[in-house]
């Protein structure tokens, strides 16, 4: 079992260092909010008020943030105390360009190092079923196995480092877009007079399907439950898909990449942001949509 620190103990980071307590792991908490810090506290875990604390001793260290300028500064500050050969693991979901950033920083330190954003939200963090999406070498990759496979069911490893950021906003794009379609077409369909739950049928068994119908239907009362069966609370809240969205439309401007729909999807979740909308589920773009004609 290793000893372990983990910075950033939010909605998902407490949840995640948690399952690794429970596995066994030693584990040393930091975060600079006073009420993480209690809750984590409560939840049992050791908890530090000084972050060279939680670096000096570990074999890895887990961060788990805002925001790239966030975790830039704080592995620029932790590098120094950690152990040559340790391990550093950026769950946060950041810009690609501060993850190469990271990895640059962390050779240049002899420290091992991958970007590993994560998909499944807080229920997964809580279960333990997140997917991770890993950049960083195959040395780094090995280490992290064992805590991967305790926080979460599945670990691709993508490639070189910043290469699980850029999968994860690619995916996130690809999800933000289709569920506006999704909505679209249920949105259509009401103005039609079409029952719902036939449209359903008819789309989670035809070329129309996809994750966004068949397993997080936008409307309510059709296929498995979802946001939209309890009044659209997240789930996965439009701020965090806008977020998302604005990174992939960053790495796109930097990397020469076309992504019309994607900057159209950005548009839609903006609005629904302005609205005030959105600490709902991402789903609820379908209301927004419904009201656009
Ligand atoms: P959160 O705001 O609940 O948690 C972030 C934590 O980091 C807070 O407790 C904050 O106090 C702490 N923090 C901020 N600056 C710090 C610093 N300098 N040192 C130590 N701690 C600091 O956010 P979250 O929902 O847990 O999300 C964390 C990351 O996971 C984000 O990058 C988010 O995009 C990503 N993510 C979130 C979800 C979700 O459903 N919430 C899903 C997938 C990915």
């Amino acid at each position: 079992m290793a000893n372990i620190g983990f910075i950033g103990l939010g909605n998902m980071g407490l949840p995640m260092a948690i399952n690794l307590v429970k596995a066994g792991h030693a584990v040393t908490g930091f975060d600079l909010s006073s009420v993480a810090k209690e809750a984590a506290q409560d939840a049992g875990l050791s908890i530090v008020n000084e972050m060279i604390a939680v670096t000096k001793d570990a074999e890895i260290v887990v961060s788990m943030l805002p925001n790239g300028a966030i975790a830039k500064s704080v592995v620029q500050e932790i590098l120094p105390d950690m152990a040559d050969g340790s391990l550093l693991i950026d769950c946060s979901t950041i810009d690609v360009s501060s993850a190469r950033e990271i990895h640059e920083m962390a050779e240049k330190s002899n420290k091992l190092c991958l970007d590993a954003p994560v998909s499944g939200g807080v229920g997964g963090a809580t279960a333990g079923t997140l997917t991770f999406m890993v950049g960083g070498s195959d040395e780094a990759f090995a280490k992290a196995s064992n805590a991967l496979d305790i926080m979460g069911q599945k670990a691709v490893h993508c490639g070189d480092g910043g290469s699980g950021q850029g999968a994860k906003i690619c995916n996130n794009m690809l999800l933000g877009i289709s569920m506006i379609g999704a909505g679209e077409a249920f949105a259509l369909a009401e103005k039609l007079g079409l029952d719902r739950g036939k449209l359903f049928d008819v789309i989670s068994t035809s070329s129309g399907s996809c994750w966004s119908v068949n397993t997080y239907c936008p409307v309510p009362d059709v296929g498995p439950k979802s946001p939209a069966d309890n009044n659209y609370e997240p789930g996965f809240a439009a701020s965090l898909m806008l977020k998302d969205l604005g990174l992939a439309m960053e790495a796109a401007r930097d990397a020469g990449a076309s992504t019309p729909l994607g900057k159209h999807a950005t548009d839609i979740y903006n609005q629904m942001s302005e609205l005030d909308h959105g600490d709902k589920d991402f789903s609820a773009v379908i209301n927004l949509l419904s009201k656009l004609d």
